[in-house]
């Protein structure tokens, strides 16, 4: 079935701002909250926001297979689950009847009334419930930075790093969508030249500018996924802010790995843009230096060219850009991630989050996170104010913009914002 939502030259009836991150093109899914306080599934084009739930009452979404409810949920998890051939018949249909030439709902002002929203009359929520999130470490040049600092320039790279794409679970209770704020969390540290641990507030907070893929049910316990059918299970992508504490992961995460330094906030930009609509921005992967075994060989393009930019805003201040990455940089690609996640049987389900991995570019101004940008709080940033960072202050809001661009049209993420707060203190 071909990608009709995909026709670059499709104009629409809806106003849609110059350099919108949502044109016609892109047909994301989301779940917000309406002025009513219905929750309900969405999309966007320009800044109206679409309810998919009243569209499908009122009949427009005739003809395709839709259990009756099937928008009327606070996640996107069934939807998801019904699989890509479903995506894509929803997206064409949602783009025939916004198409500048369909006067059937435009014309429709009781329709209107109900299906169309602003962005300021609606709330936007987390777009699937995250059943299992896996964070991978994907970016040679972030492994090679981390390993450079922390072990032994020579030999920054493990000998696994170039042969299996690295990851560990995370945990998903703790992601939450753009706008949540989250607190500095406090925990066990080791200070340099201390014998003891010592407890309190991390002092190092750092983003990890990554993206996420958001998978469909795939497979059964004890089945692999092959390779060359893995994108099939991929429904999307989101911006993914992998919140860090540096100093508490130093101390910790020897011998299993990240611990409480990591699964205390991820934030996600809350529109899931579908692998269809990423589809013209396809490019090469990075050549493999290594021969990889059968079973991670890819051929084609299997990368996506997306232009990713990280903020920092003190409060009441402007903000400053502090990296400019792509996503086209990351050594292993998501189709090898979902092979190596299953070779050995593990199920993937739908709603499961699976996180890039910091995506740090060649150059020092392309790093993904503070750690690599400040060189380990060595060489701190600039910002506007002239203040300077060398990780993230209470009161910062860290923002992450992504977007795609063709001559004729971009597809974007939109932002995921996100306010550090101080340590909690709970209320007297
Ligand atoms: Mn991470």
């Amino acid at each position: 079935m071909s990608i009709t939502a995909n026709d670059p030259t499709r104009k629409t009836w809806l106003e849609v701002p110059e350099n919108s991150d949502f044109p016609i093109q892109n047909i994301p899914f989301g779940v917000f909250l309406t002025r009513d306080d219905i929750i309900t599934i969405g999309t966007r084009i320009g800044d109206t926001a679409i309810d998919l739930g009243a569209l499908h009452q009122l009949g427009y979404f005739e003809g395709i297979p839709l259990t009756d409810d099937i928008f009327l949920q606070d996640t996107l998890n069934d939807f998801i689950s019904d699989g890509k051939k479903t995506w894509r018949l929803v997206r064409n249909r949602i783009a025939e009847i916004f198409d500048a030439s369909n006067d059937k709902l435009r014309d429709h002002e009781e329709h209107r009334k109900v299906v169309l929203f602003g962005l300021d009359e609606i709330e936007m929520q987390m777009p699937v419930q995250v059943g299992d999130y896996t964070d991978f470490y994907s970016s040679k040049e972030h492994a090679t930075n981390v390993g450079t600092m922390f072990r032994d320039p020579e030999n920054a790279l493990l000998p696994n790093w170039l042969h299996i794409p690295v990851g560990y679970h995370g945990r998903s209770s703790s992601i939450v969508p753009s706008g949540i704020p989250i607190h500095r969390p406090q925990g066990q540290t080791k200070p340099k030249d201390a014998d003891e641990p010592v407890f309190g507030p991390s002092k190092r907070i750092d983003f990890e500018l990554e993206m996420a893929f958001i998978t469909t049910d795939a497979n059964h316990l004890g089945e692999p996924i092959p390779i060359d059918e893995a994108e099939d299970y991929i429904f999307g992508l989101v911006l993914f802010n992998d919140w860090s504490a540096r100093d508490i992961q130093t101390w910790e995460y020897v011998p299993l790995g990240p611990f409480l330094a990591k699964n205390f906030a991820s934030s996600v930009s809350p529109w899931i843009v579908t692998l269809d609509a990423l589809d013209p921005f396809r490019v090469e992967s990075p050549k493999p230096e290594k021969k990889l075994l059968p079973y991670l060989q890819t051929s084609g393009k299997k990368s996506f060219d997306i232009d990713l930019e990280v903020f920092i805003q003190p409060e009441n201040g402007e903000e400053t850009r502090v990296s400019k990455s792509n996503f086209k940089y990351m050594y292993w690609n998501m189709s090898q991630q979902l092979a190596h996640h299953t070779v050995n049987g593990c199920p993937v389900l739908s709603g499961d989050m699976m996180g890039s991995g910091t995506i740090s570019g060649p150059t020092p101004d392309s790093y993904g996170s503070m750690l690599e940008l400040s060189w380990k709080g060595e060489k701190p940033v600039k910002l506007k104010d002239g203040s300077t960072r060398t990780f993230i202050d209470d009161n910062d809001t860290v923002i992450m913009r992504g977007h795609c661009q063709k001559e004729n049209y971009r597809i974007g993420f939109g932002e995921v914002s996100t306010k550090l707060l101080p340590v909690f203190e709970k209320k007297k």
